[in-house]
C-alpha cells in the first residue's frame, strides 16, 4: 500500500531509544534516560496560567493560519532585537513547533535536482526533511575539526546544484556553537554562489559562558533577504510537548509556508499560541536564565564523569544540553563474552545491561559517538554515568 517515496524511510531514532526507555521503566525497571532532547523540567506557572484564561475566555476558534496577530508581531519584535534587523509580523509565522517550521521551509524551497548542503553530524530530521522536499542532502563531515565547519571544505562542497544550507548553532548532537566570524565567512559563500540558508538556532538561550550565540543576520545582514530564521520554545521554556516553534523569513517564503500549512494542519494549536504569547514576554526571562544556570551545572557534573571514562573522549559543548563523547576505543571489546560490534549493539547493550538510554550517533549520521542528554536530575546523571563507567570497566 505505500508510496515509493516511503522506501527507505523510517521514523526518528531518538523517539525510538525514548521509547524503549519508557517502555523499560514500566516494566519496574529504573532507566536513566540520557535520550530525551528536552529538559526534565515542568513549564512556567505564568504560561500555564494564560492557557487557563484562553480556554475560559473561549479563544476556540480557528485562528489565521500563521498565528494570531499580536503573537506574530511579538515574535517579530524579538527577532528584530535578535538580529538587529526590522522584521514585520508578515516575515514571520508560528507552528507546531520547530519541526513544522523547518519541514515548511524545505519544501516551499527546495525541490528535485537541488542539493542541500548539512554540516554533519546533524541533528536527524534534516537530512531526511530535505528528502521529503525531494533535494538532496550533501553531509558536510565535520568530526575532523572538533564539529567546527572548515570553510575551504564547505567551499569544495558547493557545486552548480547546490541551493542551500542548513546551519544549527547551537548543534544537537555536538553542542558545538559557531562563532561570528564563521558565520560571516560562510555568508560570504552563501553570498557569493546565492546560496538560501537555514539557520536552526532552537538552543540560542542555552549557551555557557564565556561561548555567546551568534545569530547569521545579525553577523551579516544582507543575509536576511535568503535566510529562514527558526526558533522553538521547546527546549528554553521547558515546552516541548505543546508544539511551539517560529520563523522568520523574506515575505514570499513566509506567503508559501502559510498557504502549503492552510493545506495541511491549519493553524498551530490556537490555545498554545496563547502559552506562547505569554512566555515569549520579558517576565519570563528569569525563567529560561533558571534553567540556562541548571543546565551549566548538571553540564558540569556530566563532563567530570564522562571525562573520567577510560576511552571515551569528549569536546566541551559550548551549547544546548547534549555531550557527544566518541566510544569507538569500545568497538571490539566483550560485555560478558557479548562482542560490541559498532555503535548501535552498544546503545541496546548499555540499555539491556546498564539500564542507560543513549542515542546512538548512527542516527546523527556519525557511528563512531553517543548523545548524552544531561538535561536530567544532578542525581540522575550520577548514577547513569557511574553505571556507564562501570560497564566500560567491565569489557575485556
Ligand atoms: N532543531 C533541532 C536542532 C532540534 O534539536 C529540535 C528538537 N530536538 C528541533 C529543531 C525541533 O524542535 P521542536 O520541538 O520545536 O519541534
Amino acid at each position: 500500500m505505500l508510496a515509493e517515496r516511503m522506501s527507505g524511510f523510517s521514523g526518528s531514532q531518538t523517539s525510538g531509544m525514548r521509547n524503549r526507555a519508557r517502555k523499560l521503566r514500566a516494566e519496574g525497571i529504573h532507566v536513566v534516560n540520557f535520550a530525551a532532547g528536552e529538559l526534565d523540567q515542568d513549564t512556567s506557572p505564568n504560561i500555564k496560567a494564560a492557557v487557563r484564561m484562553a480556554i475560559d475566555s473561549g479563544k476556540t476558534q480557528y485562528t489565521d493560519t500563521l498565528g494570531i496577530r499580536e503573537l506574530r508581531e511579538r515574535v517579530a519584535q524579538k527577532m528584530t532585537e535578535k538580529t538587529g534587523v526590522p522584521y514585520s509580523a508578515e516575515e514571520v509565522g508560528f507552528t507546531a513547533g520547530a519541526k513544522q517550521a523547518l519541514f515548511n521551509a524545505n519544501f516551499v524551497m527546495f525541490q528535485p535536482e537541488d542539493e542541500v548542503i548539512i554540516p554533519s553530524p546533524y541533528w536527524v530530521t534534516l537530512p531526511e526533511q530535505v528528502r521529503l522536499s525531494g533535494a538532496t542532502p550533501v553531509a558536510l563531515p565535520t568530526v575532523h575539526r572538533g564539529f567546527q565547519i572548515d570553510i575551504a571544505e564547505l567551499a569544495r562542497a558547493i557545486t552548480p546544484q547546490t541551493r542551500g544550507i542548513i546551519l544549527n548553532t547551537p548543534h544537537n548532537p555536538t553542542g558545538v556553537v559557531y562563532s561570528a566570524n564563521l558565520l560571516e565567512k560562510i555568508s560570504r559563500l552563501a553570498l557569493r554562489h546565492d546560496l538560501i540558508c537555514i539557520f536552526d538556532e532552537c538552543y540560542d538561550e542555552l549557551v555557557y559562558a564565556p561561548a555567546a550565540h551568534h545569530n547569521i543576520v545579525k553577523v551579516v545582514r544582507e543575509m536576511k533577504a535568503r535566510t529562514v530564521l527558526i526558533g522553538s520554545l521547546s527546549k528554553s521554556y521547558c515546552m516541548a510537548g505543546w508544539r511551539a516553534g517560529y520563523f522568520a523569513a523574506p515575505q514570499p517564503v513566509v506567503k508559501a509556508i502559510g498557504n502549503l500549512q492552510s493545506h495541511i494542519a491549519s493553524n498551530p494549536s490556537n490555545l498554545v499560541q496563547y502559552a506562547a504569547l505569554n512566555a515569549l514576554q520579558p517576565e519570563n526571562d528569569a525563567f529560561v536564565e533558571g534553567n540556562r544556570k541548571q543546565l551549566a551545572t548538571q553540564r558540569a557534573t556530566a563532563l567530570q564523569l564522562v571525562q573520567k571514562i577510560p576511552g571515551l573522549s569528549c569536546i566541551v559543548p559550548d551549547g544546548a544540553f547534549y555531550l557527544f563523547p566518541d566510544v569507538s576505543s569500545l568497538f571490539g571489546k566483550s560485555f560478558k563474552g557479548e562482542r560490541i560490534g559498532n555503535v548501535d549493539r552498544l546503545a541496546e547493550m548499555l540499555l539491556e545491561h546498564a539500564h542507560i538510554a543513549i542515542v546512538p550517533g548512527s542516527a546523527f549520521g556519525l557511528d563512531t559517538h553517543i548523545r548524552i542528554s544531561y538535561a536530567i536530575p544532578d542525581e540522575e546523571i550520577v548514577a547513569g554515568l557511574t553505571r556507564l563507567g562501570q560497564f566500560v570497566q567491565s569489557l575485556s
